[in-house]
């Protein structure tokens, strides 16, 4: 069938994993660290939209530890992982003993929590394994650094709870220079010298990817990386310092390369004429008699509605623009200036057609949001393909 290509799937869209890129972004990471220091990867949210199912085992001989939102997903890498997996929000009671019995670390902010998990954890006969998060200035999750030092001789005493990490998480990481990284990062100082005159040995744990980008005083013993490893930068300003870095010590620079493509195929062609509208509100207008392609997608599928009338594909290698408003599961682009297209044509809606590319970055632009947002919006319900 025409404009095919090699990717065989009986779906309206697809998502490509691009396996070689989503390596290279692992390996260009673990450059900038120190041999002794860990990769966890963030998988949560479905891999930040990629596909856990698809990614987990791309990544199993990456990493060394898999980061998951909660006990659900905890329990789908474990399916496809040996590799230890943090959950890192917060606890759902209900699933405590199941948390413990299965040996997955918990990402910890509270003394209810302590105690929950100590109770199943004797129950299940077998210790908990918790991360103790501090909040050093974020104010979201994390025991107040201020409590924290009562509440860890407390914790230290008790039965059941194994002290597995200690951690925290940086609120502006993606500003280069900005001082509340400092700021946070001398509070943990503080608090892990604490720690350490206590004797206590767990895994020190702070960055995220920017974190890791551009701070590597912050790697201690393990980095959590999430959006880099998808070959998007946490945010422009961190990709303009990466290469600044790349002459200092221990940082042998970074490059990160896309993993997703995200495609569909034109299902129907057809004319209209000077005057006529499209969509719902007829929001667009046509100024001229013209040609556009019904792609069988829309809100439903992860191409959000905010992007009606703004935004571009790819057909071809080249830029066809979105007109009237996108439906929940159909999307109407003008191909006037591109006659050669046809029915069955591949459409690029994020991602490389010839040398044209939509960036995550074009689309969360358009729309006022930040790439974590677009990529882990793509739907469950569409087929991953590793290429
Ligand atoms: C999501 C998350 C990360 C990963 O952040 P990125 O910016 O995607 O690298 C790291 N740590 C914690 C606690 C997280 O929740």
């Amino acid at each position: 069938m025409p404009g095919r290509g090699t990717i065989e799937v009986m779906a309206n869209a697809w998502i490509e994993i691009d396996q070689r890129a989503l390596r290279a972004n692992a390996e260009s990471l673990r450059s900038l660290l120190d041999p002794a220091t860990q990769l966890l990867g963030v998988v949560k949210s479905n891999a930040y939209g990629h596909g856990l199912a698809v990614v987990v085992p791309l990544l199993d001989s990456l990493v060394d530890f898999f980061g998951v939102d909660d006990f659900e997903e905890a329990v789908a890498v474990r399916a496809l992982s040996a590799k230890p997996v943090l959950i890192l929000n917060p606890l759902a009671a209900d699933a405590a003993e199941a948390t413990v019995c299965r040996g997955f670390h918990q990402m910890v902010s509270s003394l209810e929590d302590i105690d929950t998990l100590a109770v199943a954890a004797e129950a299940v006969g077998t210790p908990a394994h918790v991360h103790l998060k501090v909040d050093t200035g974020m104010s979201r999750q994390g025991f107040p650094v201020g409590d924290f030092l009562v509440h860890l001789h407390e914790i230290v005493s008790r039965e059941h709870i194994a002290i597995a990490g200690i951690a925290t998480h940086f609120a502006n990481a993606d500003v280069p220079g900005d001082s509340s990284v400092a700021m946070q990062h001398e509070q943990f100082r503080r608090v892990l010298d604490q720690v350490h005159a206590m004797g206590l040995r767990g895994i020190r744990h702070a960055a995220n990817s920017a974190a890791t980008i551009l701070e590597p005083d912050t790697h201690y013993d393990l980095v959590r990386c999430g959006i880099a490893l998808y070959g998007i930068w946490p945010d422009q300003a961190v990709l303009q310092a990466a290469p600044r870095l790349a002459v200092r010590p221990r940082v042998s620079g970074i490059s990160l390369e896309p993993v997703l493509q995200f495609r569909t195929r034109i299902s129907l062609i057809k004319e209209v004429a000077q005057g006529e509208g499209v969509g719902y509100g007829l929001t667009k207008r046509f100024e001229r008699s013209s040609r556009i392609a019904l792609l069988p997608i829309g809100y439903g599928d992860g191409y959000s509605r905010t992007l009606s009338n703004i935004s571009e594909v790819l057909i071809r290698g080249q830029r066809a623009p979105v007109v009237g408003r996108i439906s929940m599961n159909l999307t109407t682009v003008d191909i006037t200036d591109l006659p050669e297209v046809s029915v069955g044509d591949t459409v690029t809606l994020l991602g490389r057609s010839g040398k044209q590319e939509i960036a995550v970055e074009e689309l969360a632009q358009r729309t006022g949001t930040i790439p974590y947002e677009i990529v882990t919006a793509l739907p469950r319900h569409l087929p991953r393909v590793i290429i």
